[in-house]
C-alpha cells in the first residue's frame, strides 16, 4: 500500500531532503504533498487523502503546533498519524506534543529513524501491511 505524505515546512530544502528520504528508505511513496507553513499544511490536509503528515515547528503565518491542533479539533484530520521533525529544544514542548500522539525526532535525522517512525505509525512497509 502506498502513502500519501504531507511535508510542511518552511524550508524548501528540508522539504526535498525528507522527500528523499522517505524515497531512499523502500516506503512506497503515493501522492506527495508539499506546505511551507501551517496554515498551507491545514489546507492540504483537509483537501487531500493524507496518510501521514510529517512538520517542522517554527514556521511564518502559522507555527506546526498550531497546526497540529487545528487537524486535531477537525474529525476529518484529527486521525492523521503525525511526525514532528524540529531543532526544538524545549523539553515542555516536546512532551506536549508526545502527549497528543506525535512522534518527535530532533534535526538532524537518519533514514533509519525517519523510516522506523513511520512504520511503528503506519504499520506501512513492515511487510504486514496496515
Ligand atoms: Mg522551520
Amino acid at each position: 500500500m502506498s502513502l500519501n505524505v504531507l511535508v510542511v515546512d518552511d524550508s524548501s530544502v528540508m522539504r526535498a531532503m525528507i522527500i528523499k528520504t522517505i524515497r531512499m528508505s523502500g516506503l512506497d511513496l503515493g501522492d506527495v504533498y508539499q506546505a511551507a507553513n501551517g496554515k498551507e499544511g491545514l489546507e492540504a490536509a483537509r483537501d487531500n487523502w493524507v496518510d501521514l503528515v510529517i512538520a517542522d515547528i517554527n514556521m511564518p503565518v502559522m507555527n506546526g503546533e498550531e497546526m497540529i491542533d487545528e487537524m486535531k479539533a477537525d474529525p476529518e484530520t484529527a486521525g492523521i498519524p503525525t511526525i514532528v521533525i524540529s531543532t526544538e529544544g524545549s523539553e515542555t514542548r516536546i512532551e506536549r506534543l508526545q502527549q497528543k500522539g506525535i512522534t518527535f525526532i530532533h534535526k538532524p535525522f537518519t533514514p533509519e529513524i525517519i523510516k522506523d517512525s513511520i512504520r511503528s505509525l503506519t504499520g506501512i512497509g513492515d511487510g504486514n501491511g496496515p
